[in-house]
């Protein structure tokens, strides 16, 4: 077993820290948890401001984070991944680690509540600015451009109306 400590973090709260130094590849946690399903696990978190919820498989069952692995913050610019090993997750190191470096892991986050940035303050040059995983993103992007037409056009509308008063 490690030796990790959870500790205050620059990244966000509290964070995962490692007391030894460890090699690329190491299976270093497990994130363990609850198995419910996504709407069991959307309605345990309804209205809070973030989840430990993982998804696994195709996204239907999540692990409700439980244990030292749901302190692991995000990061665009990771020093560890994660990988689903015979139905089980675990946080593996992407590269040597050093004794003293916070665990982080890209969230790669998607099926966020519309209004919830999920920014990033993880300060790494190629910083995404949000914990959603690219393609969420270009989602997200996608429904707010559709969003504001809707609106300017719902305005165009109204002026008509106005006008033809
Ligand atoms: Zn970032």
């Amino acid at each position: 077993m490690l030796r990790l400590i959870i500790r205050s973090s620059d990244i966000h709260a509290a964070g995962c820290f490692t007391l030894e130094n460890i090699s690329k590849g190491t299976r270093i946690l497990e994130y363990t948890g609850e198995r419910v399903t996504k709407l069991e696990g959307n309605n345990r978190y309804e209205g809070r401001p973030f989840t430990y919820l993982f998804g696994v498989g195709d996204g239907e069952v999540v692990i409700d984070g439980h244990g030292m692995a749901m302190f692991v913050n995000h990061s665009c610019n990771p020093n560890c991944e994660t990988d689903e090993i015979e139905d089980r997750v675990y946080i593996i190191a992407l590269r040597d680690i050093a004794a003293g470096e916070e665990l982080t892991y890209d969230y790669w986050l998607y099926d966020g509540d519309e209004d919830d940035e999920a920014a990033c303050h993880c300060d790494s040059k190629r910083c995404r600015g949000s914990m959603y995983s690219p393609e969420e993103l270009r989602k997200r992007r996608r429904a707010a451009a559709k969003k504001k037409k809707q609106q300017a056009k719902t305005s165009t509308q109204g002026k008509k109306a106005s006008r033809s008063r």
